[in-house]
């Protein structure tokens, strides 16, 4: 069976497909798509933020980004209906029987489209020291590590993903496994060469991870938040005298290609979030646990001074520049 909610019913943007993975290891670029975010007036001269999410279907990345599309409209955004306070809107989650829309979320077990997905909207914000105007940007990805993707199509969506983004949300359920820590590994295989003179703020390759672990279950052992995942990561990271050479290398890896890793331990949403097939995404039906953490990463994650830039060798870039990239590391992921 399959339902679907209404994401085209969002009142301001919609989800654009900017790249699509193809039979025979093709890549399909929506250039004009591209060049529609990119190019646009407000974001072409502008400094970027490219936030990102990437994991396993259904797994509520759609859900957490949809969330985060709500902070984002009452924070940031230039429509003034949606606007209380220009740096810090409080009520941004809205009311609690508002229906939840944006990204396609819960989508049954009919297969997503792989690609990577571009929220149509820009945000824009004004750096409070300078005076500058910044541009935010969010994406999804859809269809990894189903049954249908090849391992291959999975490491390159990866590792695509985590080199143009400039926070890159790793979504994962209930523990770090080995296999999820080797994806993060092979996709820099593919980005190794790509990244030679493309490098972040600290000469790695990828700028911030953050593990987002779902329906954690050891609350007692590791407390729900970044403070407990940071313990909790720092345990899956140690590297250990008598691990096997490729978990030693993986975890090694890690610390080398990433400017800043963090990870936050989210708690069971509830049976409606989970389970019920006519849950509309309503935060009144969430735990109220897990409810308060969302809105703690949410904020921690969006808010005006923990913003990042994307760069490259320590240069942030602009919009324009954004889209030159993308699109060079396509044709390069094309082979
Ligand atoms: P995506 O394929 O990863 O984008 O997943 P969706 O956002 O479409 O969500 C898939 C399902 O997971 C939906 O029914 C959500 O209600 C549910 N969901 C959202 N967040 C969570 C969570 O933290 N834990 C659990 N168990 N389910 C969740
Ligand atoms: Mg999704």
């Amino acid at each position: 069976m399959t339902t679907t909610n209404q994401s085209h019913s969002h009142p301001f943007g919609k989800p654009v497909n900017i790249l699509k993975f193809g039979e025979g290891n093709r890549i399909i670029v929506d250039k004009e798509a591209l060049e529609k975010s990119f190019l646009h007036p407000d974001v072409k001269n502008r400094k970027i933020v490219v936030f990102s999410i990437i994991g396993a279907f259904r797994r509520g990345k759609s859900f957490f980004l949809d969330y985060c599309l709500r902070f984002l409209y009452a924070n940031y955004s230039s429509i003034e209906s949606r606007k209380n306070d220009p740096q810090f809107n409080k009520d941004w989650i809205g009311l609690p029987e508002e229906p939840l829309k944006g990204f396609t979320w819960r989508s049954g077990t009919k297969r997503d489209t792989t690609g990577i997905i571009m929220w149509s909207d820009i945000f824009l914000h004004t750096v409070k020291t300078t005076g500058e105007k910044i541009a935010i940007t969010i994406m999804d990805t859809q269809g990894l590590f189903d049954n249908e993707t090849s391992p291959a199509d999975n490491s390159r969506i990866f590792a695509l993903g985590t080199l143009i983004s400039s926070v890159q949300v790793l979504n994962l359920v209930g523990i770090i496994q080995e296999d999820q820590l080797q994806y993060l590994q092979f996709a820099t295989e593919f980005a190794k060469f790509a990244a030679q003179d493309n490098q972040g703020s600290s000469g790695k390759p990828f700028q911030n991870l953050l593990f987002l672990i779902r329906d954690w279950g050891n609350p007692d052992e590791y407390e729900f938040g970044t403070e407990g995942g940071a313990q909790y990561l720092k345990e899956v990271l140690k590297i250990k005298a008598d691990q096997k050479p490729e978990l030693k290398s993986v975890r090694q890896f890690i610390s080398v290609s990433f400017d800043e890793y963090s990870c936050c331990l989210m708690p069971y949403p509830g049976k409606h979030v989970a389970r019920k097939k006519d849950y509309d995404g309503q935060w009144k039906l969430m735990d109220e646990e897990f409810k308060d953490e969302l809105v703690v990463i949410i904020e921690k994650l969006l808010k005006p001074e923990n913003l990042i830039l994307k760069k490259i060798n320590s240069k942030d870039l602009k919009g324009f520049e954004v889209k030159e990239y993308i699109q060079s590391y396509f044709t390069l992921f094309q082979s």
